[in-house]
Order: structure tokens, then sequence, then C-alpha cells
């Protein structure tokens, strides 16, 4: 059982990829695990999904599992030497000519680019520590001017971040590697630079509803669309590495404030992600601003925050974990969490299910509730009563697996599996017994109760019931 709002996404890599070391991960605070697709193969992604199903399995508890497609990753191909100086103010030329490149050229295999490049536009190489301005653009090469030099290895990676590039997020790579995550049984499908509220419909197209789709925020155009895609996709990734590649870097924790608040309006879950404590990987110990960087997103309200390299790749993938686990907890003890998580509180939507968790919110503050117990088969409702950010447990009960899962990165969500109730006097039993089974509820404590009747109606939520957790609930 967790006793903090904020939950935590831990990327499973060569530092974790065991039975043993997913254990700790969990028991130290990690409710989501992360497949990062640029570094697995399918032989790999069956591997560790088993794996962390082997561990949900034996503490009895859903585990989210997301799996992150690599998407439309651009690199330059080799160099004759393996590398090549650019030197600031020379002509660099890029093209489709796979012969090994020099210092005067390489080869850039993405026909795209060519396309959509114009005289002006920047290109950022090797993590955006290179930059090049297109003085020439051509349908298969183009001439640039290096304004800031350095060395280039093979393959590294390249970003054009101020043109639209006429291309899918999707790859024939992501298609396969989402057809085996979506037949595996992942929970939520990451896609990485999208541009346009267009590629999260194609990725909906392939997800049909087996899992969850996020839409990684990493590229300037993305922004410009923000409010439809979040519309489209089921949550949202500040993807800060790639995002501090494309735009100025410090540029990032403004967006990354914007696209909060936003995902928070509209009830979608929203995590905060990548070098949040990056001297962990090799350190045992993070810096003051790293552990002020988890802290701010935690008080910003959003759902997950997320460790790639420190817990994938890391020497310290437990403490990093452990110490993120730390930080939330502290921050939500503070006494100004409450103030500051509710001063960007939005009014609830015109529909039953945000009235009902309004209403359960402001009900359970008055009575000095325990917990909200919500029943739900679509976690909708969960998501709705998570948009609140009550100052509460929020209990969800569910039949269904697959909304345990996906729910376990959502802020303050403890989700358990129940078996939909037959009436109304089971449905509330069942509720006070698992808030006090689960720790959330004492005898004689009052629980708040929402449901949408008939039961089992997916998006009926239409009931809120205040029941007491009776004194021989320890026995029931
Ligand atoms: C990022 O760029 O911040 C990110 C999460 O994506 P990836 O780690 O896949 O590069």
């Amino acid at each position: 059982m967790r006793r903090r709002n904020v939950k935590i996404i831990a990327t499973l890599g060569p530092a974790s990829t065991s039975a043993e070391m997913i254990r700790t991960l969990y028991a130290t605070g990690a409710d989501v695990f992360r497949l990062n697709m640029s570094h697995l193969d399918a032989a790999g992604l069956k591997k560790v999904h088993a794996l962390v199903r082997q561990v949900e399995k034996e503490v009895e508890r859903p585990i989210g599992i997301l799996a992150d497609l690599q998407g439309p990753k651009l690199r330059v191909g080799a160099f004759a030497d393996g590398s090549a100086d650019l030197v600031n103010g020379d002509t660099f030329r890029i093209d489709l000519d796979e012969t090994p490149g020099d210092k005067t050229r390489v080869c850039v295999p993405h026909p795209e680019i060519f396309a959509a490049l114009e005289e002006g536009s920047s290109l950022l190489l090797d993590d955006g520590r290179i930059r090049l301005r297109v003085t020439e653009a051509n349908k298969d090469y183009a001439v640039t001017q290096v304004v800031t030099g350095g060395e280039l290895s093979n393959r590294k990676g390249v970003n054009v971040p101020d043109t639209l590039l006429p291309m899918t997020a999707l790859t024939e790579k992501d298609r396969r590697d989402a057809e085996l995550a979506l037949e595996l049984g992942v929970d939520w499908l990451a896609l990485s630079f999208i541009q346009r509220p267009e590629d999260v419909a194609e990725a909906r197209k392939i997800a049909k509803g087996r899992a969850a789709v996020m839409a990684k925020i990493e590229k300037p155009l993305a922004l410009t669309h923000l409010q439809e895609i979040a519309e489209i996709a089921d949550g949202l990734m500040v993807a800060r590495g790639d995002l501090g590649v494309e735009l100025p870097v410090e540029q990032v924790p403004g967006w990354q404030k914007q696209i909060t608040r936003l995902c928070r309006r509209a009830g979608k879950p929203v995590v905060v992600a990548t070098q949040m404590l990056e001297s962990m990987i090799s350190s045992p110990m993070p810096t003051r601003a790293e552990v002020s960087d988890v802290a701010t997103a935690v008080f910003e309200g959003a759902d997950a925050v997320m460790l790639s390299a420190e817990s994938a790749a890391g020497d310290f993938p437990a403490e990093a974990v452990e110490m993120m686990n730390r930080i939330a907890a502290q921050v939500e003890h503070d006494p100004t969490y409450p103030g500051i998580i509710y001063a960007q509180q939005t009014q609830p939507e015109a529909t039953g299910a945000d009235a009902i968790s309004a209403a359960a919110r402001t009900v359970a503050d008055t009575l000095n509730a325990a917990a909200i117990v919500c029943w739900t088969n679509s976690g909708s409702t969960g998501l709705r009563a998570a948009r609140e950010r009550p100052q509460l447990p929020i209990v969800v009960l569910t039949p269904i697996e697959t909304t345990a899962r996906r729910l376990a990165l959502v802020w303050g969500v403890h989700c358990v599996l129940t078996e939909d109730a037959r009436d109304l006097d089971e449905m509330v039993e069942r509720a006070s017994r698992i808030a006090f089974q689960e720790g959330f509820a004492q005898p004689g404590q009052r629980i708040i109760i929402t449901a949408g009747v008939p039961l089992g109606t997916p998006g009926a939520t239409n009931m809120l019931r205040v029941a007491y957790v009776g004194s021989d609930t320890k026995r029931s």
C-alpha cells in the first residue's frame, strides 16, 4: 500500500531486467514499469513483460506496463573515420548517398527531411550539441552552414525542430512493436515524436482500446496542437529530453507547467519525464536541484514522475526509486501542498461523473471521511475522481484487470479488483470492507462511495452514498 498520490514510473533496462530487481523497485515505490522500445527487440519485450507480470502475481497488486515506442528517430549515417569535426562557419552537406561521410558531408537516410527542409531551417545533431542552418534545400540533399560545431560521430540523432516533417509518427518498427506489445497486454502505449493529433488518432486505430495511448510531447509542433492532442490521447508525457533539444532549454519548465495544467483541466493523466534524478545514474545521492525538480512536479499535481536511465542503466536503480518516493511523500506532507494543488483546481464539467466526483470531494472534506471509494468499469469515474485531487485516498473498485493496471499511473488512485456488486447493499458493504482491508478506513469512520446505478453500466456515474465502516467489518 502506498501513502502518496503521485505515481512513480521506472524504466527497465540492463540494470533492472530481473525479477529480483523488479520486485525491489516495486517494493521501494515503482507503480508502473516503462519498457523502452528503442532498446528492446521482440524477445526482450516478451521477457521483460513476463517478468513484470510474474512480480505482479506475487505482490497481488495491479502493476502498469507502459511500452514506449521509438517513433521516427532520425539519425545521421556513418563516417569513414567513425566521426568528423564540424567547424563553425564551414559548409556541411547532408544527402542520401550512403558512402561514408567526412568533414564536408554525411548521409542522412531520411528522404522526408529533404522534402521538408527550407533555406533557413535549423538542424540539431547529437542531442542539440551541434547546430546547422540550411543555406540550400533540394529534394535529395541540403547544403548547410555550421552554426555550432563539434565532433559528430556515427549514427548520432538528428532533430529538425521548426519543420513539419511529412512522416507518420509510427514507423514500421513501431507498428510491429505495438502489435506485439498489445498482444502481450501492455496497459499504455507511448508515442514518440508526434507532431499532430492525427498521429495519435493513427495509434488509437492500432490499439483498438487494448491499451491506453500516451502522447509524448517532445516536438515544438506538437505544442501548437496541445489542446487537440490532449483531447484525443488518454494521457500526455512531458518528454523533457527531446523537448529540451528541439526548444531552447529554458522554455521547458514553462511548457511543463502548461502541459500539466492542461491535463489536470482535461482530467487526463500527465507524466513528467527525463533527467529527474540524472546524477543518480552514477551517484547514490541526487543533487539538491534534482530533488527540487521532482518536488516541483509533485507540487504541480502531475500524475506520475518518471525515471529513465536512472533505473534502466544506472548504478543505483533502487536508490533512485526510493529517493523519488521519499521526495514525493515529503512534498505531499508539506503544509503548503494542499493550497498549491488546489490553486490549479478547475470547475467540474457538466457531466454526472464530474458532478458526483466534485460532490464526493466536498462531502468527504465536510465529514472528514477516510476515503472516497469509486466503482468503475472503464476507469473513467476513477479518472474524474482523481481530477478533483481530493486530500484523501481514492479507492477504485473494478472487475476489469486492464482498468486497474491502467489506473496504476493515475494520481491518488488505489485500485482493487473485485466482481461487480449484485445490489446496492452489497456495493456498500463491499466498499466498506475493502476500504478497511486495504488499510484506508477504520471501523467507525465514514467513507464516500460513488457508482453508476444500474451497477456495471458504463458512463452512468449518478450515485453518491455516505457509509460507515461497521465495527463488525473485521470479521466479514
Ligand atoms: C524524452 O525525450 O524525454 C523521452 C522520454 O523520450 P526517450 O527517453 O524515448 O528519448
